[in-house]
Protein backbone atom coordinates (compact mmCIF):
# COMPACT_ATOMS: atom_id res chain seq x y z
CA UNK A 1 0.00 0.00 0.00
CA UNK A 2 1.08 3.70 -0.88
CA UNK A 3 2.53 5.25 2.43
CA UNK A 4 0.52 8.55 3.29
CA UNK A 5 -0.64 10.23 6.17
CA UNK A 6 -4.37 8.99 5.55
CA UNK A 7 -6.26 10.28 8.21
CA UNK A 8 -4.47 13.94 7.45
CA UNK A 9 -4.92 14.11 3.80
CA UNK A 10 -7.25 16.82 2.78
CA UNK A 11 -10.52 16.80 0.27
CA UNK A 12 -8.29 17.89 -2.61
CA UNK A 13 -6.69 16.16 -5.85
CA UNK A 14 -3.83 13.70 -5.39
CA UNK A 15 -1.96 11.89 -8.08
CA UNK A 16 -3.24 8.43 -8.59
CA UNK A 17 -1.79 5.82 -10.99
CA UNK A 18 -3.82 5.58 -13.41
CA UNK A 19 -7.20 6.53 -14.89
CA UNK A 20 -10.22 5.18 -16.86
CA UNK A 21 -11.20 6.92 -20.37
CA UNK A 22 -13.68 5.42 -22.81
CA UNK A 23 -14.71 7.74 -26.29
CA UNK A 24 -18.22 7.73 -28.08
CA UNK A 25 -17.29 8.20 -31.59
CA UNK A 26 -19.07 7.20 -34.63
CA UNK A 27 -22.24 6.64 -32.43
CA UNK A 28 -20.87 4.07 -30.42
CA UNK A 29 -18.68 3.96 -27.20
CA UNK A 30 -15.20 2.22 -27.46
CA UNK A 31 -13.27 0.13 -25.31
CA UNK A 32 -12.34 1.26 -21.96
CA UNK A 33 -8.74 2.75 -21.86
CA UNK A 34 -6.47 2.95 -18.93
CA UNK A 35 -4.38 5.95 -19.24
CA UNK A 36 -1.34 7.21 -16.80
CA UNK A 37 -1.43 10.56 -17.95
CA UNK A 38 -3.37 13.24 -15.73
CA UNK A 39 -3.86 15.16 -19.14
CA UNK A 40 -6.74 14.82 -22.10
CA UNK A 41 -6.36 16.12 -25.70
CA UNK A 42 -9.35 18.37 -26.12
CA UNK A 43 -10.56 19.76 -29.61
CA UNK A 44 -10.35 23.54 -28.83
CA UNK A 45 -13.94 23.60 -29.93
CA UNK A 46 -15.23 20.90 -27.73
CA UNK A 47 -18.72 21.84 -26.23
CA UNK A 48 -17.55 21.01 -22.67
CA UNK A 49 -15.54 24.10 -23.34
CA UNK A 50 -18.07 26.37 -24.47
CA UNK A 51 -21.16 25.40 -24.48
CA UNK A 52 -20.75 23.37 -20.66
CA UNK A 53 -21.76 19.99 -21.92
CA UNK A 54 -20.25 18.17 -19.09
CA UNK A 55 -21.59 16.15 -15.97
CA UNK A 56 -19.88 14.51 -12.93
CA UNK A 57 -20.35 12.21 -9.71
CA UNK A 58 -18.38 12.23 -6.74
CA UNK A 59 -18.51 8.38 -4.74
CA UNK A 60 -16.23 7.28 -2.61
CA UNK A 61 -14.71 3.33 -2.48
CA UNK A 62 -13.74 2.19 1.39
CA UNK A 63 -11.95 -0.33 3.40
CA UNK A 64 -13.22 -2.26 6.18
CA UNK A 65 -12.06 -4.57 8.53
CA UNK A 66 -11.25 -7.05 6.60
CA UNK A 67 -9.50 -5.37 3.93
CA UNK A 68 -11.83 -5.89 1.15
CA UNK A 69 -13.09 -2.68 -0.59
CA UNK A 70 -16.77 -1.59 -0.98
CA UNK A 71 -18.96 0.72 -3.36
CA UNK A 72 -21.71 2.24 -1.55
CA UNK A 73 -25.02 2.87 -3.63
CA UNK A 74 -23.18 3.01 -6.77
CA UNK A 75 -26.28 2.52 -9.01
CA UNK A 76 -27.35 5.85 -8.29
CA UNK A 77 -24.56 7.31 -9.10
CA UNK A 78 -24.99 5.76 -12.33
CA UNK A 79 -29.11 6.75 -12.52
CA UNK A 80 -28.33 10.15 -11.82
CA UNK A 81 -25.69 10.68 -14.23
CA UNK A 82 -28.34 9.36 -16.84
CA UNK A 83 -30.32 12.17 -15.82
CA UNK A 84 -27.74 14.58 -15.80
CA UNK A 85 -26.71 13.51 -19.61
CA UNK A 86 -29.94 13.73 -20.31
CA UNK A 87 -30.34 16.69 -19.19
CA UNK A 88 -27.99 18.69 -21.15
CA UNK A 89 -28.62 16.27 -24.04
CA UNK A 90 -25.35 14.22 -23.87
CA UNK A 91 -24.68 10.83 -24.95
CA UNK A 92 -25.89 8.82 -21.93
CA UNK A 93 -23.53 5.57 -20.92
CA UNK A 94 -24.66 2.71 -20.14
CA UNK A 95 -24.57 1.05 -16.93
CA UNK A 96 -22.27 -1.85 -17.86
CA UNK A 97 -19.63 1.03 -18.84
CA UNK A 98 -20.26 3.01 -15.89
CA UNK A 99 -19.67 -0.35 -13.45
CA UNK A 100 -16.88 -1.77 -15.34
CA UNK A 101 -15.30 1.77 -15.09
CA UNK A 102 -15.66 2.87 -11.63
CA UNK A 103 -14.36 -0.65 -10.41
CA UNK A 104 -11.27 -0.68 -12.51
CA UNK A 105 -10.42 2.39 -11.62
CA UNK A 106 -10.15 1.12 -8.03
CA UNK A 107 -8.74 -1.74 -8.67
CA UNK A 108 -5.90 -0.19 -10.51
CA UNK A 109 -5.51 2.16 -7.81
CA UNK A 110 -5.42 -0.26 -5.62
CA UNK A 111 -2.81 0.74 -3.68
CA UNK A 112 -4.40 4.85 -3.07
CA UNK A 113 -7.79 2.77 -1.11
CA UNK A 114 -6.88 4.41 2.51
CA UNK A 115 -6.44 1.54 5.33
CA UNK A 116 -9.38 1.01 7.72
CA UNK A 117 -9.58 3.27 10.19
CA UNK A 118 -8.06 6.56 9.06
CA UNK A 119 -11.31 7.89 8.09
CA UNK A 120 -9.75 7.80 5.00
CA UNK A 121 -11.41 6.72 1.28
CA UNK A 122 -10.87 6.60 -2.03
CA UNK A 123 -12.68 9.45 -3.84
CA UNK A 124 -13.96 8.57 -7.19
CA UNK A 125 -14.80 11.20 -10.10
CA UNK A 126 -16.84 9.95 -13.26
CA UNK A 127 -16.80 12.77 -15.54
CA UNK A 128 -18.84 13.02 -19.30
CA UNK A 129 -17.80 15.88 -21.24
CA UNK A 130 -19.14 16.76 -24.79
CA UNK A 131 -15.68 16.41 -26.86
CA UNK A 132 -17.09 16.84 -30.08
CA UNK A 133 -16.29 20.43 -31.68
CA UNK A 134 -19.28 22.40 -32.36
CA UNK A 135 -19.41 26.62 -33.14
CA UNK A 136 -23.39 26.49 -33.81
CA UNK A 137 -24.74 25.91 -30.57
CA UNK A 138 -25.69 22.48 -30.57
CA UNK A 139 -24.87 18.69 -29.09
CA UNK A 140 -21.62 17.61 -29.75
CA UNK A 141 -21.84 14.25 -31.82
CA UNK A 142 -18.61 12.78 -29.47
CA UNK A 143 -18.20 12.44 -25.96
CA UNK A 144 -15.41 11.31 -23.27
CA UNK A 145 -16.55 9.40 -20.57
CA UNK A 146 -13.79 9.25 -17.67
CA UNK A 147 -13.24 8.40 -13.94
CA UNK A 148 -10.51 9.34 -12.29
CA UNK A 149 -10.06 8.32 -8.37
CA UNK A 150 -8.10 10.46 -5.45
CA UNK A 151 -7.78 9.90 -1.61
CA UNK A 152 -9.26 12.11 0.53
CA UNK A 153 -9.11 12.38 4.23
CA UNK A 154 -11.38 12.56 6.88
CA UNK A 155 -13.38 15.51 6.27
CA UNK A 156 -13.67 16.53 10.10
CA UNK A 157 -9.83 16.09 11.12
CA UNK A 158 -10.95 17.55 14.81
CA UNK A 159 -14.13 15.65 15.60
CA UNK A 160 -17.55 16.16 14.37
CA UNK A 161 -18.08 20.09 14.64
CA UNK A 162 -20.64 22.13 13.76
CA UNK A 163 -20.26 24.69 10.80
CA UNK A 164 -21.07 28.16 10.03
CA UNK A 165 -23.39 28.86 7.12
CA UNK A 166 -24.30 32.26 5.48
CA UNK A 167 -27.85 32.97 3.49
CA UNK A 168 -26.72 34.63 0.36
CA UNK A 169 -29.54 36.43 -1.80
CA UNK A 170 -28.22 38.58 -4.53
CA UNK A 171 -26.93 35.49 -5.91
CA UNK A 172 -28.97 32.13 -7.46
CA UNK A 173 -27.58 28.68 -7.85
CA UNK A 174 -30.25 27.50 -9.97
CA UNK A 175 -33.53 28.06 -11.20
CA UNK A 176 -36.91 25.76 -10.32
CA UNK A 177 -36.38 24.75 -14.48
CA UNK A 178 -32.70 25.08 -15.33
CA UNK A 179 -30.15 22.39 -14.35
CA UNK A 180 -30.21 22.75 -10.71
CA UNK A 181 -31.82 18.86 -10.28
CA UNK A 182 -28.71 17.93 -12.48
CA UNK A 183 -24.83 17.15 -11.49
CA UNK A 184 -23.19 19.64 -13.93
CA UNK A 185 -20.15 21.75 -13.47
CA UNK A 186 -22.34 25.33 -15.06
CA UNK A 187 -24.64 25.00 -11.35
CA UNK A 188 -20.93 25.45 -9.31
CA UNK A 189 -19.90 27.99 -11.96
CA UNK A 190 -22.96 29.88 -10.94
CA UNK A 191 -22.15 29.33 -7.19
CA UNK A 192 -19.01 30.70 -6.91
CA UNK A 193 -20.01 34.18 -5.81
CA UNK A 194 -22.45 33.12 -3.35
CA UNK A 195 -19.88 30.72 -1.92
CA UNK A 196 -17.19 33.83 -2.21
CA UNK A 197 -19.71 36.14 -0.38
CA UNK A 198 -20.26 33.12 2.42
CA UNK A 199 -16.47 33.18 2.75
CA UNK A 200 -15.75 36.79 2.53
CA UNK A 201 -18.23 37.25 5.89
CA UNK A 202 -16.34 34.46 7.53
CA UNK A 203 -18.28 31.65 6.65
CA UNK A 204 -17.72 27.98 5.93
CA UNK A 205 -20.71 28.15 3.06
CA UNK A 206 -23.70 30.03 1.49
CA UNK A 207 -27.45 28.84 1.99
CA UNK A 208 -29.01 29.50 -1.37
CA UNK A 209 -32.70 30.16 -1.12
CA UNK A 210 -35.55 29.69 -4.01
CA UNK A 211 -34.77 31.77 -6.51
CA UNK A 212 -38.82 32.67 -6.98
CA UNK A 213 -39.70 33.64 -3.52
CA UNK A 214 -36.42 34.38 -1.73
CA UNK A 215 -38.08 32.25 1.29
CA UNK A 216 -37.59 28.91 0.80
CA UNK A 217 -34.16 27.14 1.98
CA UNK A 218 -33.05 25.66 -1.23
CA UNK A 219 -29.09 24.39 -0.86
CA UNK A 220 -26.06 24.61 1.32
CA UNK A 221 -23.05 24.75 -0.89
CA UNK A 222 -23.09 21.49 -2.79
CA UNK A 223 -24.96 19.92 -0.02
CA UNK A 224 -28.26 19.29 1.02
CA UNK A 225 -30.17 20.87 3.94
CA UNK A 226 -32.29 19.00 6.68
CA UNK A 227 -33.33 19.67 9.89
CA UNK A 228 -35.13 18.01 12.48
CA UNK A 229 -37.67 18.62 15.38
CA UNK A 230 -40.81 16.89 17.21
CA UNK A 231 -38.61 13.51 16.22
CA UNK A 232 -39.62 14.49 12.13
CA UNK A 233 -36.54 14.70 9.35
CA UNK A 234 -37.40 17.37 7.56
CA UNK A 235 -35.56 17.95 3.64
CA UNK A 236 -36.39 20.68 1.40
CA UNK A 237 -38.67 19.79 -1.66
CA UNK A 238 -37.30 22.09 -4.33
CA UNK A 239 -36.72 21.64 -8.29
CA UNK A 240 -33.54 23.46 -8.46
CA UNK A 241 -32.11 20.86 -5.65
CA UNK A 242 -29.69 18.06 -6.61
CA UNK A 243 -31.04 15.20 -5.03
CA UNK A 244 -28.28 13.74 -2.25
CA UNK A 245 -27.80 10.07 -2.39
CA UNK A 246 -26.82 10.59 0.96
CA UNK A 247 -29.55 12.12 1.77
CA UNK A 248 -31.77 9.78 0.11
CA UNK A 249 -29.80 7.06 2.63
CA UNK A 250 -30.35 10.01 5.84
CA UNK A 251 -34.15 9.81 4.88
CA UNK A 252 -33.87 5.92 4.95
CA UNK A 253 -31.69 5.42 8.19
CA UNK A 254 -34.00 8.11 10.34
CA UNK A 255 -37.00 6.39 9.04
CA UNK A 256 -35.80 3.22 10.53
CA UNK A 257 -35.11 5.01 14.03
CA UNK A 258 -38.84 5.21 14.21
CA UNK A 259 -38.68 9.36 13.03
CA UNK A 260 -41.03 10.41 10.46
CA UNK A 261 -39.41 11.97 7.18
CA UNK A 262 -40.72 14.61 5.51
CA UNK A 263 -40.04 16.45 2.31
CA UNK A 264 -41.35 19.61 1.95
CA UNK A 265 -40.66 23.11 1.19
CA UNK A 266 -39.19 24.69 4.16
CA UNK A 267 -39.70 28.57 5.19
CA UNK A 268 -36.18 29.91 6.44
CA UNK A 269 -38.32 31.29 9.23
CA UNK A 270 -38.97 27.99 10.26
CA UNK A 271 -35.21 27.43 10.97
CA UNK A 272 -35.52 28.53 14.46
CA UNK A 273 -37.73 25.98 15.19
CA UNK A 274 -35.39 23.59 14.56
CA UNK A 275 -33.60 21.50 17.29
CA UNK A 276 -31.12 20.18 14.89
CA UNK A 277 -29.71 21.45 11.04
CA UNK A 278 -27.03 20.17 9.12
CA UNK A 279 -25.57 19.33 5.50
CA UNK A 280 -25.24 16.67 3.88
CA UNK A 281 -23.45 15.30 0.57
CA UNK A 282 -21.20 12.27 -0.03
CA UNK A 283 -17.91 14.61 0.90
CA UNK A 284 -18.89 15.19 4.45
CA UNK A 285 -21.55 12.42 5.04
CA UNK A 286 -23.30 14.61 7.55
CA UNK A 287 -21.84 18.29 8.60
CA UNK A 288 -23.89 19.49 11.29
CA UNK A 289 -24.75 23.27 11.46
CA UNK A 290 -23.97 25.76 14.11
CA UNK A 291 -25.39 28.64 13.08
CA UNK A 292 -26.46 30.32 10.12
CA UNK A 293 -26.89 33.89 9.23
CA UNK A 294 -29.22 35.83 7.18
CA UNK A 295 -26.94 38.69 6.02
CA UNK A 296 -29.33 40.98 4.62
CA UNK A 297 -31.49 40.25 7.56
CA UNK A 298 -28.79 40.71 9.55
CA UNK A 299 -30.49 37.73 11.73
CA UNK A 300 -28.82 34.81 13.32
CA UNK A 301 -30.05 31.48 13.93
CA UNK A 302 -28.15 29.42 16.33
CA UNK A 303 -28.35 26.07 16.94
CA UNK A 304 -26.00 23.25 18.91
CA UNK A 305 -25.61 25.76 21.99
CA UNK A 306 -22.80 23.39 23.67
CA UNK A 307 -20.61 23.27 20.87
CA UNK A 308 -21.29 19.86 19.79
CA UNK A 309 -23.42 18.40 16.99
CA UNK A 310 -26.88 17.60 17.60
CA UNK A 311 -27.53 13.59 19.43
CA UNK A 312 -30.00 12.67 16.50
CA UNK A 313 -27.58 13.48 13.54
CA UNK A 314 -24.63 11.95 15.21
CA UNK A 315 -26.63 8.60 15.67
CA UNK A 316 -27.36 8.95 12.20
CA UNK A 317 -24.06 10.00 10.81
CA UNK A 318 -22.18 7.25 12.98
CA UNK A 319 -24.83 4.52 11.64
CA UNK A 320 -23.94 5.74 7.98
CA UNK A 321 -20.16 5.45 8.08
CA UNK A 322 -20.18 2.31 9.68
CA UNK A 323 -22.30 1.12 6.61
CA UNK A 324 -20.16 2.18 4.19
CA UNK A 325 -17.23 1.07 5.65
CA UNK A 326 -19.00 -2.42 6.82
CA UNK A 327 -18.43 -1.93 10.38
CA UNK A 328 -21.93 -3.15 10.65
CA UNK A 329 -24.63 -4.40 8.76
CA UNK A 330 -26.09 -3.54 5.57
CA UNK A 331 -29.68 -4.05 6.19
CA UNK A 332 -30.81 -1.86 2.81
CA UNK A 333 -27.72 -3.66 0.52
CA UNK A 334 -26.08 -0.21 -0.11
CA UNK A 335 -22.71 -1.58 -0.06
CA UNK A 336 -21.12 -3.64 -2.97
CA UNK A 337 -17.80 -5.73 -2.22
CA UNK A 338 -15.64 -5.47 -5.32
CA UNK A 339 -12.24 -7.01 -4.10
C1 LIG B 1 -23.32 16.22 -5.47
C2 LIG B 1 -24.19 17.24 -4.84
C3 LIG B 1 -24.85 17.00 -3.61
C4 LIG B 1 -24.61 15.76 -2.77
O1 LIG B 1 -25.01 14.57 -3.36
P1 LIG B 1 -24.47 13.19 -2.84
O2 LIG B 1 -25.01 12.20 -3.78
O3 LIG B 1 -24.96 12.99 -1.47
O4 LIG B 1 -22.97 13.27 -2.86
C5 LIG B 1 -25.71 17.96 -3.14
N1 LIG B 1 -25.91 19.13 -3.81
C6 LIG B 1 -25.28 19.39 -4.97
C7 LIG B 1 -25.54 20.68 -5.65
C8 LIG B 1 -24.40 18.46 -5.52
O5 LIG B 1 -23.78 18.74 -6.67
Amino acid sequence: MQNLDWSQLPFGYLKTDYNIRCYYRDGKWGELEVSSSEYINLHISATALHYGQQAFEGMKAYRGKDNKIRLFRWEENFKRMQRSADGILMQPITKELFKDAITKAVLINERFVPPHGTGAALYLRPLLIGSGPQIGVKPAEEYLFMVFTTPVGPYFKEGFTPIKIAVVRDSDRAAPLGTGSIKVGGNYASSLTGAKKAHDEGYGAPMYLDSIHKKYIDEIGAANFFGIKNNTYITPKSPSILPSITNMSIMQLAEDLGLKVERRPIDIEELETFEEVGACGTAAIISPIGEIYDIDKDKKYNFCKDGKAGLISTQIYEKLVAIQYGDETDPHNWVEIIK
